[in-house]
């Protein structure tokens, strides 16, 4: 089927991509140039483990494109709309700019029994809206909610979890249903679940999801802070009610907390949605959830400057992570930099090194020092704190080792992510968050 993809960021580039890996005739569509530009090399413009191989395929194969050109859209069966959904610069809510000059520009090139998709996470009620003026050209709006991860966005867009399909009601939904079951074929032949909706609940399903897992992080975080006041251990209380199948151990890592393009946005984005609504009360959780996940943050501060004996002015501390999670270059909201950057401003010699989010981190926070090498990153340091928790760094870093590279002995692990016993019998004094 032709297809074209409005947005060429972490989920749209990764979209269309994989469409064309299963078949489809693709073509991306983005305004940002450089963007385009690198894409339409078979470059991926930012770290996605085998999205490049997939994009190379793509546009050797013929299938797939990219451009600037908003008209290239003309011709294809199903838009899908990929575009940004930040927090608005002045409030909790998101900023639908994208969205609707997205759906707004794609408006001249629709055609009769086209189906615009919408991938990105908005509130809800914004499906209804848009349908309006997508209704008078023929087309049919469906609300389509992506629910990648980064890290793994290439494994779940070919393979998803579940698809839900929002549909206006009738004959018209049910064709437009049928039709995004034809371009997911794949994992329609398999089975995966395929979720019919209206509007409302296929926009309520991906927040709602976001709402959860963030709370679950929350929740043991929340636990990590009375851990900390009684002296006991909540990676061990985490396995303990991780075994019980009905509250599972996933997203029970105890840490800074979650951060991204998704997560922080999406709960306020929520909340602000719900009192629009008069059911502000309904997610007033929402607020204690993300107030739990800040203040994470500052207990990882605390616990660098108190190692330190209350002081890290011209102390050098080796920061260990730059992107929100591993497996990522991607570093809004950044549990990892924020960290760092409050250290810089109590005065710290900061020194930051990522497997993948240095340049990004460089643009975004220049005035922070950045090594590529780990162990230039250790030299000297008086303190060394990890933030994001890279394989790597698990399987490479040798307590030993990095022993005799730095100043001082002292790790806090941001993410208890190190094996807390065999850090502490190669000397270091290590500290964990929500650990004794
Ligand atoms: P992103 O910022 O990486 O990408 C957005 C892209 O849209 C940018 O390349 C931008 O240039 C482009 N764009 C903006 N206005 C445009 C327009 N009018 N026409 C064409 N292109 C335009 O953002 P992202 O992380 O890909 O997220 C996109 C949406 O998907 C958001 O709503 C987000 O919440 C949702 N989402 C993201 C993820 C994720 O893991 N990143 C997962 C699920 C859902």
């Amino acid at each position: 089927m032709k297809l074209s993809v409005i947005g060429c960021g972490y989920l749209g580039a990764v979209h269309a991509a994989a469409m064309a890996s299963i078949g489809h005739e693709v073509v991306g569509i983005d305004v940002d140039e450089s963007k385009i530009a690198t894409l339409s090399k078979g470059l991926a413009p930012f770290f996605e483990p085998g999205l490049q191989e997939i994009l190379e395929e793509g546009i050797a194969s013929g299938r797939l494109s990219f451009t600037t050109d908003m008209s290239a859209a003309s011709g294809a069966k199903v838009h899908f709309i990929g575009v940004g959904t930040p927090q608005q610069k002045d409030g909790y809510a998101a900023d639908l700019t994208y969205v609707n000059a997205a759906v707004d520009g794609l408006l001249p090139y629709l055609a009769p029994g086209d189906i615009v998709a919408g991938k990105s996470t908005v509130p809800v009620g914004t499906a209804a809206n848009l349908a309006e003026r997508v209704t008078p050209t023929g087309a049919t709006l469906v609300w389509n909610p992506e629910f990648l991860r980064e890290g793994f966005a290439v494994q779940d867009t070919v393979d998803p979890d579940r698809l839900v399909a929002g549909v206006p009601a009738g004959e018209e939904g049910e064709t437009a249903a049928d039709i995004l079951r034809e371009v997911y074929h794949p994992s329609v032949a398999k089975n995966t679940p395929f979720i019919v909706t209206d509007y409302a609940t296929a926009e309520l399903v991906k927040v709602s999801a976001n709402a959860f897992l963030a709370t679950k992080i929350s929740f043991i975080n929340a636990m990590a802070e009375i851990a900390e006041v009684t002296g006991a251990d909540v990676t061990q209380l985490a396995d303990a009610i991780g075994h019980d199948a009905r509250i599972g151990r996933r997203f029970l890592g105890a840490g800074i907390g979650f951060g991204g393009g998704c997560l922080p946005k999406d709960i306020r984005a929520f909340s602000a949605r719900a009192e629009e609504l008069g059911r502000g009360e309904s997610v007033n959780f929402l607020r204690e959830v993300d107030a739990i996940n800040l203040r994470r943050r500052d207990r990882a501060v605390e616990l660098v400057v108190d190692a330190l004996g209350g002081t890290v002015f011209e102390k050098k501390v080796a920061v260990l992570g730059a992107a929100f999670k591993p497996h990522s270059d991607d570093i809004r909201d950044s549990p990892a930099l924020d960290v760092a950057v409050r250290l810089k401003g109590l005065g710290a010699d900061v020194v930051v090194t990522d497997p993948a989010a240095i340049e990004n981190a460089k643009r975004v926070h220049p005035q922070l020092t950045y090594n590529e090498d780990l162990d230039e990153t250790l030299r000297d340091a008086d303190a060394v704190i990890v933030v994001t928790e890279w394989d790597e760094w698990r399987r490479e870093l040798a307590p030993e080792h990095a022993a005799s590279l730095v100043a001082n002995t002292i790790v806090v692990d941001g993410r208890n992510c190190l094996d807390a016993a065999a850090w502490r019998d190669a000397g270091w004094t290590y500290f964990g968050m929500g650990r004794p």
